[in-house]
């Protein structure tokens, strides 16, 4: 058998126990979602949105790229934030770094990856705001780790931003923001920033 073979069968003994457990569960999912929460999550492979939080098909709705980030220009993340706020009505956004991260790894080099860098520039810019706070930190391990962690910040600070969530604090009292920071090594999650709907923001960012 080779590996596709292998997913397509892994598949179908995956949906056989999920109907022999509950009969029901494909049929309920056919018609709709609704997932309480937007998981703004890294692409790396060792993250698996469901699986680290132990929840179902229906239960989370997502979006994955390199480093987890909320770039104010990502046509594609902005149009996932605005189904998931506007139209599923989630009640939490969670932006979730984890502890290794590549993509954060290589923006702290000078590394020239080609078309990558524009993406790497946008973490680069987090760590010139934080640098003296990383810099401080004795091993490359401990600064990378730090660097995740205020990547995350940073990220949920880049969605209140937004006007998506600004109109939803206004007029419904919600999404809560999120920034956790998943451990590869010992698969539990930290959460490490909040705000919740209707924090106050820096002036320059809010909107009328
Ligand atoms: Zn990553």
């Amino acid at each position: 058998m080779n590996e596709l073979e292998t997913l397509l069968e892994s598949n179908k003994e995956w949906a056989a126990n999920k109907v022999q457990v509950d009969k029901d569960f494909f049929r309920r999912l056919q018609d709709q979602q609704s997932p309480k929460f937007l998981w703004i999550g890294c692409s790396d492979s060792r993250v698996p949105a469901n699986e680290i939080t132990n929840t179902d098909p229906g239960e989370i709705f997502v979006h994955r790229n390199v480093a987890n980030m909320v770039v104010h220009t990502d046509l594609n993340l902005l149009t996932v934030l605005a189904y998931a706020v506007s139209v599923l009505k989630v009640e939490h956004v969670l932006v979730v770094g984890h502890y290794g991260c590549g993509g954060v790894k290589a923006a702290m080099t000078n590394q020239n990856l080609g078309i990558i860098n524009p993406w790497l520039k946008h973490i680069k810019d987090v760590y010139r705001l934080h640098r003296d706070e990383i810099n401080s930190l004795e091993s490359e391990t401990e600064q990378a780790n730090r660097l995740v962690e205020l990547n995350v910040q940073e990220q949920v600070m880049n969605l209140s931003k937004t006007s998506i969530i600004q109109e939803a604090w206004q007029q419904e009292r919600r999404p809560h923001l999120h920034g956790w920071v998943y451990g590869i090594s010992n698969g539990i999650i930290n959460p490490i920033f909040n705000m919740p709907a209707g924090t106050h923001i820096d002036p320059i960012y809010e909107f009328e």
